[in-house]
């Protein structure tokens, strides 16, 4: 598993970043219109897009839904230290700024696997004085190397609460990659009154005939997805408390713009929760 190795000193990230093939941060990057994609990431997106024109709309919802969340965090839950798995390549504003316009003292680990991400750590660990912030190169699949990354270790106190977010990454976990056992190993490891933030592809709430396109198109996009039930996105909560609204339409968790400017469910097709731990 190359991308999951620490890259070493003498192996810059951007020698092993593959042009060639699309990767999942480089073509979120290009659907939210960065600049940091190349031909391949762009005709994979374009090939979805093709099959569900509101892709652009639904990432761009997506990063809305982490802002919402990560204030309601910092805010009710007083979460002062976040893990963020799947973090993608910058964009502002990234997690710890809204975490930090809240609470200057916020800690934040981001996690990727994309040396693409790697090669741009730099614009992460931008921290306000009085917090930190910190850049493992580690794969969700490797639950134990994150949680005992010494940089995490330095980073966050494992004793008080912690807000796992896991944003638009588990869909990119086949079921035989253990998405559900990998997310109850990181929850177990994380103290009560911690938070679990998700938000995961679902073609439950578009019409059947793009559901159906969208599993081939997965396959020409050359990006892996899996897109999960309601059900089966309410089992990675196995255990915990959702907060309301419980699990709803990414648009629809915690909205705050007025019912009839929001964008339809229809146009952002995932599924978002938030959870604490009893
Ligand atoms: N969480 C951000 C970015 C989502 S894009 C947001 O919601 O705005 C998904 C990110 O997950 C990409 O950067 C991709 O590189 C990363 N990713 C996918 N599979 C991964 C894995 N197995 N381990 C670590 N990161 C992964």
């Amino acid at each position: 598993l190359e991308s999951g190795r620490q890259a070493r000193p003498d192996a810059p990230p951007s020698s092993r970043i593959d042009p060639t093939m699309p990767h999942a941060a480089r073509r979120y990057d290009y659907w939210l219109g960065g600049k940091d994609n190349f031909a391949a990431d762009r005709a994979s997106g374009d090939a979805v897009a093709a099959a569900y024109p509101a892709i652009r709309t639904t990432v761009i919802e997506n990063r809305r839904f982490m802002h919402r969340a990560t204030r309601h965090l910092a805010t009710a839950g007083r979460i002062r230290q976040f893990l963020d798995i799947g973090t993608g390549i910058p964009t502002s504003p990234n997690m710890h700024e809204v975490a930090q316009h809240i609470a200057p003292g916020s800690r934040v680990v981001y996690v990727d696997n994309d040396p693409i991400v790697l090669a741009h750590a730099r614009a992460l660990l931008t921290s306000a004085p009085d917090g930190a912030t910190a850049y493992v190169d580690a794969d969700l699949r490797d639950p134990e190397r994150i949680l005992h990354h010494p940089d995490l270790r330095a980073t966050l106190d494992l004793t008080r609460p912690v807000g796992l977010m896991l944003v638009a990454i588990l869909h990119f976990l086949r079921d035989s990659d253990d998405p559900y056992g990998v997310t109850r190993r990181l929850i177990e490891a994380i103290p009560s009154g911690s938070y679990v933030v998700i938000s995961h592809a679902t073609t439950d709430l578009v019409p059947r005939h793009i559901a159906a396109t969208a599993a081939s198109t997965t396959a020409t996009s050359m990006i892996d997805m899996a897109f999960r039930t309601r059900d089966q996105f309410e089992s990675f909560f196995d255990g915990l408390e959702l907060i309301p609204p419980g699990i709803s339409p990414v648009t629809e968790w915690r909205p705050e713009d007025p019912p009839e400017q929001r964008t339809p469910a229809v146009q952002a097709s995932m599924y978002a929760a938030v959870a604490r731990k009893p």
